[in-house]
């Protein structure tokens, strides 16, 4: 029986990445599978919470995904594969071996993009030592703040976080490290706050550290990223490593899928404005994408949440909060 599925589940793009350049993406999880339930989380509410690593599907029915588009693409093309998920993609139990067998694949750099909080574990700290660069979140530096912004699984501890990924930084032979830092303004952009971080940053000596902010619907409606003020502090006080990443664009995602399913498949890791939708699909008039997504809304795929005065679309089955009457 072939492994191969008739239709790309697991793989999505190449989409431009804020710091990977043109990546392919690759999906080990299905949406939302996650320990965390971050308040900047793009993708709704995790519901329920998981922190048990599960084989939903066999890893060659991935392999033979990642396969497929790469003998779809010209190998310039893409700058990266990255190995990122609506959800937390090491939750994948087979996770090293989908990064092994895609490593056989091709000589493209892998990058993994990880909440990081799995990486207590020795095996997994093994498994993404194949990796080109990891790209784990350390958003606080301290129990109490992680637990208000990460809202982790309760058998999650900042303690087990940290050093996680302080074991990993130390292995040998490992490629890059870049730390991701979401800054949420109130919350990890004050000067006490920051402080906290960059002592833990100094320990754990990254390659790179990313600033990343929530630009794109986050999940509480609250979450605001920092004013000017709050950057330059942030900036000052991680030091030169530390640098902003720019926000992402949703451009022509030089897919397979066309319309209908190219929004819906996007949506589902993206929430999308409307001006995001119309790069999507540049060779399609203004018209025919409205009369599109106004299908999608009809038959309940997609649905409309506001953040910030902006109207996004978002996968029906994602969760978010009001101000929405038909929100969760
Ligand atoms: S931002 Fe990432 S780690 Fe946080 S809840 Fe969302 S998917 Fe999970």
């Amino acid at each position: 029986m072939s492994t191969r599925p008739a239709s790309p589940q697991y793989v999505f793009g190449p989409v431009p990445s804020r710091r990977l350049g043109r990546s392919l993406g690759v999906d080990t999880v299905p949406a939302k599978t996650c320990n965390w339930n971050c308040v900047y989380c793009q993708l709704g509410r995790t519901h329920p919470l998981t922190n048990t690593r599960k084989t939903h599907v066999p890893a060659e029915v991935i392999l033979a995904e990642v396969e497929a588009r790469l003998a779809q693409l010209p190998p310039a093309s893409l700058d990266w594969i990255t190995l990122v998920s609506s959800g937390e993609g090491t939750l994948y139990r087979d996770f090293g071996a989908v990064l092994h067998g895609i490593k056989r694949l091709t000589a493209i750099p892998v990058a993994v993009i990880t909440n990081g909080s799995l990486l207590h574990l020795p095996e997994l700290r093994e498994e993404l030592r194949a990796a080109d660069a990891v790209l784990p979140t350390l958003d606080a530096g301290n129990e109490a703040l992680f637990r208000r912004l990460n809202r982790p699984h309760r058998q999650l501890t900042f303690a087990q976080h940290v050093a996680g990924i302080e074991a990993f930084a130390r292995l040998k032979r490992r490629g890059k490290l870049w730390i991701e830092v979401m800054l949420v303004a109130g919350l990890n952009d004050t000067e006490p706050a920051l402080r906290e971080l960059a002592a833990l940053l100094v320990h754990i000596r990254p390659d790179a550290i990313h600033l990343t902010l929530p630009s794109r619907c986050p999940v509480e409606p609250w979450v605001r990223a920092p004013d000017a003020a709050g950057l330059a502090r942030a900036q000052a006080i991680l030091g030169e490593k530390a640098s902003i990443a720019p926000p992402p664009v949703a451009k022509h995602a030089t897919g397979t899928k066309a319309g209908e399913p190219l929004i819906a498949s996007v949506a589902l890791r993206h929430p999308l404005r409307m001006a995001d939708v119309e790069r999507l699909l540049p060779s399609w008039s203004h018209a025919r994408i409205e009369a599109h997504v106004a299908q999608l809304l009809v038959h309940g795929t997609i649905r409309v949440i506001e953040r910030g005065g902006e109207r996004f679309f978002v996968r029906s089955e994602l969760r978010y909060p009001g101000p929405r009457p038909d929100s969760d």
